[in-house]
């Protein structure tokens, strides 16, 4: 077999995490692997473009605020002083360890990891274009996890530089002074709480009737009052409906509710949503199905209509999160190396890492009102959480969603300050089938946010002392 022809047991198409996950659990059950990634780096949108730079600018907006607050507590900092270049190296130094580990992950498992775009071109073979020229791959099976891109608007100026996408945005080229947000779902507003931070005004527009929309009105409330104080405008129920490049910015027509005819913008951030790339890795010449809208649909054990060949992450369906990739990865990989693995996570987590964060799992409250089941809920205050009121907050709540029969969970969501962190337990407590005594009885340390949820359970069961419930 020439340079140019290689033959693999396990082709993963795509390094995100869904893809190296696969690749490595792969390889640790036995199978020869290769991994196929169009960039030089492992670690795909989330760790170079998406999730880890966007949350080391979090971490950097945090902690401005933070002085900021805290003055009104007794300690001054004085203003900072934010050097843009210095900012956007540790940014990149981040992602650049995470890649680093990644690829001594790859050697010490043996996974080859060819650098390349690819796309099928039969059903078991991959044409890579390396920067060393052209590569065929064979192979037994195969894992897409070949991801996602952000939505454009066709009618945009999408070559005018001051018009974004998330990665631009993460970019940090420069700090505008005004700055529009369209979408008001999570990455614009993790993005407006960084640049709100950063010192550009900002303005969001949104098409729904919230922000967040997927997400239970009560939950987002706290945010929305906070943001409603920092930033210039928050247009719901509003439409872009041109953009028009001038020497002086970009000026954008509205329509809707609240929002003026037009606005001059100095940067315009469009995060309206992802788009699978299913249409784009030549799935046709293997046979596989992929809908209208670019998704492969798969079954319980991630494997597409074409049986030796698997599909992962944002490419298979919503929603598009690198947690749910990196479980369906190490599924798809334990089916491909003979094991009996499917599907069946109970739920799959949501965080919006905005300040304050919000984060919910399960059946939200208005699922459950809309499928007609009979519920108990309990929102907890965090204004009486003595560890919420010494970090200087109290806006946010911990809410619980109880089966009224049963008493058993069946969702929960929280805002307030590491809400991300705080989800977890919930996600178990659901996942072990846990009621509302199995959580109240569980003995959560104090002070601590955790404890919010502990409380809401006590809320569900009667045995809550932290707060007076009048007896109906
Ligand atoms: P999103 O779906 O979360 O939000 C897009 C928002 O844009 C929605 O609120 C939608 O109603 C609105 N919208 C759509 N068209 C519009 C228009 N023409 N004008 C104004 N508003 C419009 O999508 P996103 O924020 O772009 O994120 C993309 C994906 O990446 C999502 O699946 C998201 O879950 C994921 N992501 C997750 C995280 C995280 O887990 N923290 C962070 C970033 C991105």
């Amino acid at each position: 077999m020439s340079d140019a022809t290689l033959h693999t047991e396990v082709l993963v198409l795509g390094g995100g995490p869904g893809g190296y996950t696969a690749a490595f659990r792969a390889a640790d059950l036995g199978k020869q692997v290769t991994l196929v990634e169009r960039y030089p780096v492992l670690g795909g949108v989330c760790l170079n473009v998406g999730c880890i730079p966007s949350k080391a600018l979090l971490h950097m907006a945090q902690l401005i605020h933070e002085a900021e607050e805290v003055q009104d507590h007794g300690l001054s900092f004085g203003k900072p002083e934010i050097d843009i270049d210095k900012i956007r190296a540790w940014k990149e130094s981040v992602s650049k360890s995470l890649n680093t580990g990644l690829s001594g992950l790859a050697k010490q498992r043996k996974v080859t990891v060819v650098q390349g775009a690819g796309r099928f071109t039969a059903p078991n073979t991959v044409a890579v274009e390396t920067p060393e020229g052209a590569k065929t791959i064979t192979f037994d099976q195969a894992i897409i996890a070949a991801g996602s891109s952000p939505t454009q608007i066709p009618s945009f100026p999408n070559d005018d530089e001051r018009l974004w996408n998330s990665t631009d945005a993460l970019e940090l080229k420069q700090i505008p002074k005004k700055l529009l947000i369209v979408g008001g779902g999570i990455i614009g507003l993790e993005m407006a709480t960084v640049y709100h931070a950063f010192g550009s005004e900002i303005h969001v527009v949104e098409l729904m009737d919230q922000i967040i929309p997927g997400c239970d009105k009560d939950l987002v409330t706290p945010l929305l009052r906070r943001i409603k104080k920092q930033y210039k405008n928050i247009w719901l129920e509003t439409r872009v409906a041109a953009i028009e490049p001038q020497n002086d910015g970009l000026k954008v027509s509205f329509e809707g509710k609240g929002a003026p005819e037009s606005e001059l913008f100095d940067a315009v951030l469009v995060a309206v949503g992802r788009r699978p790339n299913g249409k784009l890795i030549g799935a046709e010449a293997a046979g596989i199905t992929v809908n209208e809208q670019g998704f492969i649909p798969v079954d319980k054990q991630q494997r597409t209509n074409v049986p030796h060949i698997f599909a992962i992450g944002d490419i298979v369906g919503n929603p598009m999160l690198a947690h749910k990739a990196t479980h369906e990865g190490k599924v798809a990989a334990e089916v491909a190396a003979g094991h009996k693995a499917g599907f069946d996570a109970l739920t799959i987590p949501s965080v919006a890492y905005t300040d304050p964060e919000i984060a919910w799992m399960g059946l939200s409250e208005s699922q459950a009102k809309q499928q007609g089941i009979d519920y108990n809920k309990a929102v907890f205050p965090w204004a009486a959480s003595g560890r919420s009121l010494s970090l200087g907050r109290k806006e946010g709540v911990t809410k619980i969603v109880c089966d009224k029969a049963t008493g058993r969970i069946l969702g929960a969501g929280m805002v307030g300050p590491n809400a991300g962190e705080l989800i977890a337990e919930a996600v178990l407590a659901l996942e072990m089938g846990a009621d509302a005594d199995d959580i109240s009885l569980t003995i959560h340390p104090h002070p601590t946010l955790s404890e919010t949820f502990g409380f809401a359970a006590e809320m569900i069961n009667g045995t809550i002392t932290d707060l007076y419930v009048k007896k109906s």
